[in-house]
């Protein structure tokens, strides 16, 4: 009678963890019909932050990045109009701008602050075709304390590693009479003014810096620097996706946008500048402008949402924020995973007495995620280790790690088909996904599809295999084989910095010569 009894009660036991499972599963699916209306409602939104301020949960931020890198050697004299708000109707406030394009060719420096690491880099770059001669960066874990105290503490910790950083240099390359130039990536949604100076907007991944917000962002390192007494002179602030697009450029010409997910998710790319309906006369001599959507505060009702991401987000220190990166990024995605264990255990004694560590926010870190649902060993020992190292959850059997890849599985598959889902209304919203122009009687086959590339970046997609092959997967199941052949993701390393340094050297020599 005992041992019955027990089976029945494991019976049950296992029926209401598989009726979670079961619920995670609805919950996060995402058939190419849903990823279609994903894709769509990304134009919709996509026009509407064009068309007005505060139009969408889109901000689609002006960068006054009008150029991109090309690696084409040579001395020019690029001839630029710029006209701003109504001034295109009062020909006398048109500013006539010579921009020299020197190039790509001296020694820049980059400052890259986004994520969970810090970088400095100096890059030196030849005259020829995709020629950075040489490359130096240094990378730091950013003290948790630093991303909640004050904006003085945190600059003054980045001016530090670059005085370090210039420091260690000696007198070799750069002439102690020439003053450094330095790009900033500073990964956050910023309010620009110029290519050199903007607004913090607002605060993401994790960092809280209440004093900052809405201060400008070069000044705040600029002071830092003089702090330090650095002569250096902020001459490029980028969001990282701008410099990974100005890398992915400069290699690349058909580079028509880029996308990061990393710690973080976001997207920017090359708009028309007359598409900009909200910036009504902006004129640039090559007509457009990179625009930093900053996707992750996408948000559509046919976003696969769960009780887990409504919770998640409730207790972030940004609440009502950033959907779409939270379903999606790095920061988040262990998270997730966590919360679905939680409430299992919570249903269930499958994973032993309950561990307190389980109801600790962010203790499983999505790389430990990553390793736990690539365990190709037949036993699943990293599962079992990670789960008793990092969850205190010890002897679980196989079954039980069979299921916590499953979660990782889902969970991961999600946010990498939204990826996907994000990167084709890119596509769409700029007439790249094929499906311009179909008249009836032309198939699909028969649109000549331009070559296009999209610059990629961030750890989740170049260090999760089955992420990225899940992300793949979705886009030729959007986009058809036909397509989306034409549609090549390229990684470019350490592109949101060395793209920094990239973009100083196109606009270091811009000056405003004389109004019209
Ligand atoms: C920020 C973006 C950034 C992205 C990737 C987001 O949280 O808002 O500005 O590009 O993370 O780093
Ligand atoms: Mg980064």
């Amino acid at each position: 009678g005992v041992v019955v009894g027990k089976r029945v009660k494991s019976r049950r036991k296992w029926k209401r963890v598989m009726g979670v499972l079961r619920e995670l599963e609805e919950g996060c699916e995402t058939t190419v019909g849903r990823l279609r209306q994903v894709v769509d409602a990304m134009a919709v939104e996509m026009h509407a932050g064009l068309a007005s301020e505060g139009g969408s949960k889109l901000k689609m931020l002006l960068t006054y990045v009008d150029n991109l890198p090309s690696g084409v050697s040579g001395i020019g004299i690029d001839i630029k109009f710029f006209a701003f708000e109504l001034s295109i109707y009062t020909m006398s406030s048109v500013r006539l701008t010579f921009d020299i394009v020197m190039n790509e060719k001296g020694t820049y420096y980059a400052l890259d602050l986004g994520g969970t690491n810090f970088r400095v880099l100096r890059v030196q770059l030849g005259g020829q075709r995709s020629s950075i001669l040489d490359k130096d960066v240094e990378r730091q874990t950013i003290p948790q304390h630093l991303m909640t105290g004050t904006s003085e503490d945190l600059f003054d910790f980045i001016a530090s590693s670059l005085q370090q950083f210039v420091e260690k240099e000696g007198n070799g390359s750069t002439p102690s009479f020439v003053r450094r130039e330095l790009g900033f990536t500073f990964s956050f949604p910023v309010k620009q003014s110029s290519v050199s100076s903007g607004l913090l907007l607002k605060w993401t991944k994790g960092f809280a810096i209440e004093d900052m917000v809405g201060k400008e962002v070069c000044e705040c390192l600029q002071q830092a620097l003089i702090r330090k007494g650095l002569d250096m002179r902020v001459a490029a602030l980028v969001n990282d996706t701008v410099g990974t697009l100005a890398l992915g450029h400069y290699h690349d010409v058909d580079t028509v946008a880029a996308v990061i997910i990393g710690t973080g998710t976001n997207a920017c790319y090359l708009e028309r500048t007359d598409a900009i309906i909200k910036c009504q006369g902006l004129l640039t001599s090559s007509g457009g402008m990179v625009v930093n959507m900053e996707w992750g505060n996408f948000w559509s009702s046919h976003l696969p949402r769960t009780s887990y991401d409504i919770d998640l987000d409730a207790n972030s220190p940004n609440p009502n924020d950033q959907g779409f990166e939270k379903m999606i990024s790095g920061m988040y995605l262990g998270d997730i995973v966590r919360r679905v264990v939680l409430r299992m255990s919570q249903e269930s004694d499958i994973f032993g007495p309950a561990s307190p560590r389980l109801s600790m926010p962010f203790i499983l870190r999505t790389p430990l995620m990553a390793e736990m649902h690539e365990d190709d060993s037949p036993e699943l020992t990293e599962v079992a280790r990670i789960l008793k190292d990092v969850l205190e959850i010890s002897d679980v059997p196989l079954k039980v790690r069979k299921l916590i890849v499953r979660i990782c599985d889902v969970v991961t598959r999600r946010a990498a088909r939204l990826a996907a889902a994000g990167i084709v209304g890119i596509l769409k919203k700029i007439g790249r996904d094929g499906s311009g122009g179909i008249t009836s009687g032309r198939s699909r086959s028969d649109i000549k599809m331009r070559r296009t590339v999209v610059a990629i970046e961030g750890g989740l997609y170049t260090s999760y295999t089955m992420f990225r092959e899940y992300l793949h997967e979705a886009l030729t199941e959007i986009l058809g084989e036909d397509i989306a052949q034409h549609v090549i993701l390229k990684v470019t390393e350490d592109g949101s910095g060395t793209g920094a340094a990239l973009l100083v050297t196109k606009f270091l020599h811009r000056k405003s010569l004389c109004k019209v």
